[in-house]
């Protein structure tokens, strides 16, 4: 039987996370703090939840993060996990003053994460799950394999940005994502970011054991019918946000819900990719 392909992801942006939301919040402790957390004491307490179920996943760090927590990529680099760029100062492509200030800055995010793991990332993710209009130029000159930025498919696809001006189809995979399956969206809190409320434990994981569902019978089906499918499981995490003693405890009630199907398969984005390439050509 074919199993139902997940991706655990998490995005390590510590600080970087809020001083790229308000420039002020480099000169607040207690802003910093929080993104430090995700370093101190979140990514371990995520790493200890992924030996417990002697899980793979993928992580996207910013260059910035690598250079100033220089324990952090040896610490993830373990032969089994996938780490990909994140930019190297976690700014919204559109807030790049031009196209080489971006490219500059993916680049830098590049070298230090090359020096580091020894291998160069083949994978984008966007700071701001957004493109600027030179992004795909700049990921594509870069020779990326893949990206995890876009809403639109259930499915792996290949990246086609051509709803809008000048987009196009890329040879990039595009590994969908969306704003249900990330912990921020229920829990990222600040009294600054107005409206924003922390959603209860419960809540969140009866969302995401119910979209893993429908996935999977989705999946399933498309395997009855075709013999094989492109949908997939993506979650993306923050290790300041799911690495709360509480929220880490959804994570592991999700990976239990999931495993109970008894035919799941966590699988880094690199596996994914390679995959799907095998399957279906540029
Ligand atoms: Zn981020």
């Amino acid at each position: 039987m074919k199993k139902m392909p997940v991706l655990l992801t998490f995005d390590v942006d510590g600080e970087m996370i809020w001083r790229c939301r308000d420039p002020e919040n480099a000169n607040r402790p207690v802003a910093l703090s929080l993104g430090e957390y995700g370093i101190k004491c979140g990514l371990p307490r995520v790493l200890k939840t992924l030996k417990k179920f002697d899980l793979p996943a993928t992580f996207f760090v910013p260059g910035f993060i690598a250079e100033k927590y220089p324990h952090v990529i040896p610490l993830l680099n373990d032969g089994r996990n996938d780490i990909g760029n994140h930019s190297y100062s976690h700014t919204y492509p559109d807030k790049f003053p031009s196209k080489e200030a971006e490219e500059e800055d993916y680049k830098k995010a590049q070298k230090i994460l090359t020096e580091q793991l020894g291998w160069e990332p083949k994978g984008y993710r966007s700071p701001a799950w957004e493109y600027s209009v030179h992004s795909l130029d700049i990921i594509e000159e870069m020779g990326f394999e893949y990206a995890s930025n876009m809403m639109g498919s259930d499915s792996i696809e290949y990246l086609d940005t051509s709803a809008v001006p000048g987009g196009r189809k890329s040879n990039i995979v595009e590994l969908p994502i969306h704003w249900i399956l990330d912990d921020a969206a229920f829990w990222m809190y600040s009294v600054r970011i107005v409206g924003k409320a922390m959603q209860p434990l419960e809540s969140v994981l009866d969302c995401w054991c119910r979209e893993f569902d429908g996935l999977y019978e989705d999946f399933m089906a498309e395997v009855a019918e075709k013999g094989d499918s492109d949908i997939c499981f993506v979650l993306t995490c923050h290790p300041q946000i799911i690495g709360r003693p509480s929220r880490v405890s959804v994570l592991e009630r999700l990976i239990e819900h999931m495993n109970g199907t008894g035919n799941v398969e966590y699988i880094t984005a690199k596996t994914a990719v390679e995959r799907f390439r095998a399957r279906h050509e540029a």
